[in-house]
């Protein structure tokens, strides 16, 4: 079965669109997404519409429950509280009850553990390094676990299971082969929002029968993104990020 999977869409319409594009001509047949619909962008409810019709696999991320009021607003800085507030007030009651409904337990799909920070600490934990990873193995049952959260592409990959994990990083367009480890933990990187100083959108497709994972990057239109988080008023600094992928 060949999978699309996203992560970190945070309400980027036009990066989620140019996704969806390219990846129509690598015959996906179904879609997992590892949370953060949500949070920073400006079309929230347009994002969870196009995901719903999907029909994808859907975990629960931070930003998801900071729209659900699942977490105090305190407890961000005023830039991000503003736009978790407009968020809230910018997502449709069916949306909502969807969102709501999404679990923030890791969920199994065959060989692959799915959630959105770590299989240790589902929702907030940062899979930055391999010392990181490594000690995560132990919190997954399948040999493969997919997770996003960081917005950096990567693949932790370990050769026994009394192995460090070691970080590989992602050849985009190529598909890398995932037989030689016995375990890896696997992150598409970020689709709405990258942080690793490549503006593009990123995201992969991932073959569970030839055992492959293909990331790819695709150039979207950020300006039309820009203009409309500038239209809703969204902070400034979250605006320009985007253009410099981070
Ligand atoms: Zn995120």
């Amino acid at each position: 079965m060949r999978v699309l999977v996203l992560s970190d869409i945070h309400a980027n319409l036009a990066a989620l669109d140019a996704v969806l594009a390219d990846a129509k001509e690598l015959d996906y047949e179904t879609v997992w997404c590892l949370g953060d619909t949500v949070g920073y962008g400006p079309e929230p409810d347009e994002c969870i519409t196009r995901i719903r019709l999907l029909g994808a696999v859907t975990v629960a991320g931070n930003h998801d429950w900071a729209a659900l009021g699942r977490m105090e607003v305190d407890d961000f800085n005023p830039e991000a509280r503003r736009a978790v507030l407009w968020t809230r007030d910018n997502i449709g009651a069916e949306n909502l009850a969807w969102l709501s409904s999404l679990p923030s337990q890791p969920l199994v799909q065959g060989e692959f553990t799915l959630t959105h920070g770590s299989p240790r600490d589902p929702v907030w934990e940062y899979v930055l390094y391999p010392s990181t990873a490594t000690a995560n193995l132990a919190f997954f049952p399948t040999p493969f676990c997919l997770v996003g959260h960081t917005h950096v592409p990567a693949l932790y990959v370990a050769q026994s299971e009394d192995q460090k994990a070691s970080l590989l990083r992602p050849t985009f367009g190529k598909p890398m082969p995932l037989r030689g480890g016995t375990r890896a933990i696997l992150n598409p990187g970020s689709v709405g929002q990258p942080r690793d100083n490549d503006r593009r959108t990123a995201y992969a497709i991932l073959d569970t029968d030839a055992l492959t994972w293909l990331p790819r990057r695709v150039a979207y239109p950020i300006e039309i993104t820009q203009a409309h988080m500038r239209a809703a008023g969204l902070p400034e600094r979250l605006i320009n990020r985007l253009a410099f992928g981070w």
